[in-house]
Parts: structure tokens; sequence; C-alpha cells
């Protein structure tokens, strides 16, 4: 039969799929797997937060709304952010309510890009940031870090990649996939160079509630840094809200209106029912979210000290839940790791090259799994290293 392909776009014909994806189809055709791989938390969005939808449809409110999204959201958020993060927004015209975080990266990607123009990735990080910028006819500049430095990006080799042709820059704080937080130090000298070079920094802050160890410190709370920052943000991770489709942007002025025009073209607005459970999941969510972060913290605290114990070398993750471990000394590359974990013990870790080449020789575990799986997990992982001796 003709194949079809002469009808695909040149440029979606180069996107790769989606590592992660790629090893979960294995996944779901076996049985009995303790799945580590996919990144999502295993706790079911809070009742009130579900009641709040009921009643919203009981209400009748199946209609499109604002495209920004309800005015109640917006100024939820503008409050939450304001006193989580010391950070100021008006909700008229610097928030933005998206179909989750994605679609917030997608359409911040597509505002600001002209074609050619270079946007710094700092890798490892979270799958879709290359293929986004190349959809919106940008150039994905990869910036490797290193997990002796615990994947925290180096100021002085990330000036390195800097070219005229260098608009903006994403980060990911806390990191998908090392879990790794940057600290208020960190973010300074990362904003010194964005000044310099007057980079606009994206920043994906998706996990900003769960961290465990340090304060967390908002990128655009820093001098000067509100006015080129595009932040992203969402309620699947903290409020266990994945399935909703929820996230939005907060940004100057300018930013976010360029960025609205995107949006109501391309979905008009979040959907409705979501975005009055997302009202409720900030004006009465946040000991829930207290509660799940504290679950979380146990079952890091387990998890990264036995894959240590079982020669696993793996950083403390300051937040997110994932796992970064090194499998440098068993000789294998990750993908080899993981396919022979999977079907060797049935327990599915992700690749750490499907997060860029500086994930290569590590995996990702997410431990947003019950402490039971998580010990069957290791006691699978230990089985499968020690059979490699
Ligand atoms: N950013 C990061 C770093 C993520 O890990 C994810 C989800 N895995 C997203 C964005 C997308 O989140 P959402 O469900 O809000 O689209």
């Amino acid at each position: 039969m003709k194949t079809l392909n002469r009808y695909i776009s040149d440029t979606v014909r180069t996107l790769k799929p989606s590592g992660i994806r790629k090893f979960f189809d294995l996944v779901a055709k076996m049985d009995g797997v303790i799945s580590l791989g996919v990144g999502e938390p295993d706790f079911v969005t809070p009742w009130n937060v579900r009641e709040a939808s009921i009643l919203s449809l009981e209400q009748g409110y199946t209609a499109y709304t604002a495209n920004a999204g309800i005015v109640e959201l917006r100024t939820e958020i503008s409050r939450y952010l304001q006193k989580r993060f010391h950070l100021q927004y008006d909700f008229e015209s610097e928030i933005l309510v998206t179909v989750g975080a994605s679609q917030a990266l997608d359409i911040a990607f597509r505002a600001i890009l002209n074609q050619g123009d270079e946007v710094l990735i700092i890798e490892p990080c979270f799958v879709s940031y290359g293929s986004l910028v190349t959809l919106a006819g940008g150039k994905p500049i990869s910036v490797s870090t290193s997990g002796d430095e615990e994947f925290k990006i180096n100021p002085y080799s990330l000036k390195k990649y800097i070219t005229s042709k260098t608009k903006a820059m994403i980060l990911c704080t806390p990191s998908n996939p090392t879990g790794t937080v940057l600290s208020k130090r960190d973010l300074e000298e990362i904003a010194k160079i964005a000044k310099e070079h007057d980079l606009i920094v994206i920043v994906d802050e998706i996990y900003a509630e769960l961290t465990y160890d340090e304060p967390f410190t908002s990128f655009p709370s820093l001098p000067d840094m509100k006015e080129r920052t595009i932040l992203i943000s969402g309620f699947s991770k903290a409020f266990a809200m994945t399935g909703w489709r929820l996230g939005y942007i907060a940004a100057e002025c300018d930013l976010l209106q360029a960025m609205l025009k995107v949006h109501q073209y391309s979905v008009m607005c979040a959907p409705t029912m979501a975005q009055y459970a997302a009202v409720e999941a900030l004006t009465n969510g946040m000991e829930e979210v207290e509660f799940m972060r504290k679950s979380y913290k146990r079952r890091r605290n387990y998890f990264v000290k036995s894959l240590n114990e079982i020669g696993l070398h793996c950083h403390m993750p300051g937040g997110a839940f994932y796992a970064f471990p090194s499998i440098q000394n068993t000789g294998m590359s990750s993908e080899e790791f993981a396919e022979r974990l999977l079907v060797e013990q049935k327990v599915a870790v992700v690749p750490g090259n499907a997060f860029g080449e500086s994930g290569e020789g590590y995996i990702r575990c997410s431990y947003a799994s019950s402490m039971e799986q998580l010990q069957e997990a290791i006691k699978r992982i230990n089985h499968f290293v020690q059979s490699l001796s």
C-alpha cells in the first residue's frame, strides 16, 4: 500500500516519539509489573475538589468561559502566587488558565519564537521541551548538566551556549526527571546571565509545592525577573489532578496577552468544570497538598536510601517525586538496564536518555507509588543488580 508519509510536514517528521511512551507501550502488554515509570501522583483528586466540579455541572456551568479563564480562578491563582511565593500578578491581565502545563509550554514558545530563534534547554529535562520549541519554529539547544553536580546548571558553561540568536531558556525546578531543586543562589546566577544577554526565562514550576528540604524560591520573585519570566505551573502534581488538564501561565501583561492570542485560536478556553474544581483546590485544598507532600517525603527517604544501599548511587532529590540513580557501575546503557529490569524482574523505570543525552547512565524512578509497591520494587531491583555480578 502507498504510504501517506508524503503528506506529513517536514517538521513533524523530524520529531522523535517520546522515549517514555515507547517504553510504556511495552509495559501495557505485561502482567504483574510494578510501574515506577509514569510521572503522576498515585492519589486520587481530593473529594472536595471533585465535588466542586460536580456541583458546577449540576448548576449548568457547561458553556465556554472567558478565554483567559473564569475570574474566580484567576483571582485565586493570583492570591495563591502572592501568598506562597511572594509574586505579584494582576488577575485581569497577567494570568492565563491553560489546558495543563503542557499547553502552557506550547503557547509560550509559539508566542515568543521567530523562525530559527534559539532556546537553551537544560538537560536532562521533561520530554516535551525540545519538540515544542521545534514545532514553534525555534531551535532547541541542549545544555547538558552532570550527575556529579546533582544536575545543577553550571553558569559558566551555560554562557558558552549563548549566541546572537539565543532568545530564551527553559528551566524546570524542582526538576523532572532529576528531582533537583535550584537554590536561590543558583537562580540568582541564572538571573544575572538572563539580564546580561536579554533572555526570556520560561520557568516550569509545576512541582513547586513538592519540595522537602529547603524553602522554595520562585524565579520571578528575584529582582527584575518578573518582566523577563514566563511562569508555568498547574494543578496536575500538587493537587493530584493530572486527568483534569488544568494549568496556568503568569507573565507580564504584554507577554501574557500575546500568549492569550495563541490560546484563543487553539483551544478557546480550558475545560469549564475543571476550572471550578481548581477554585476549590486553591481555596480549601492546601491541607491535602501538605498531606500528600509529607507522604512523598517519607517515600523519597526510604526509596533513595534503599537505592544507595543496593549499590545504585542516587543523590537526594530535593523535590518532585523522582529518583534518578546512576546505573553506570553495571556497565549497561540506560535502555538496556531498563529493558532487562522490565523483562527479568517486571519493574518499569524510564531510561535516563529519554530526557536528553546527559541522562544516559541513569534511570528515572517515580516514587509516587505505595510504600508496599516501593518495597517490592526495591527487592526486585536488588535481585536484578545482584544477578549481574
Ligand atoms: N512540566 C513538567 C516538568 C512535567 O513533569 C509535566 C507532566 N509530567 C508537565 C509539565 C505537564 O503537566 P500537565 O499535566 O499540567 O500538562
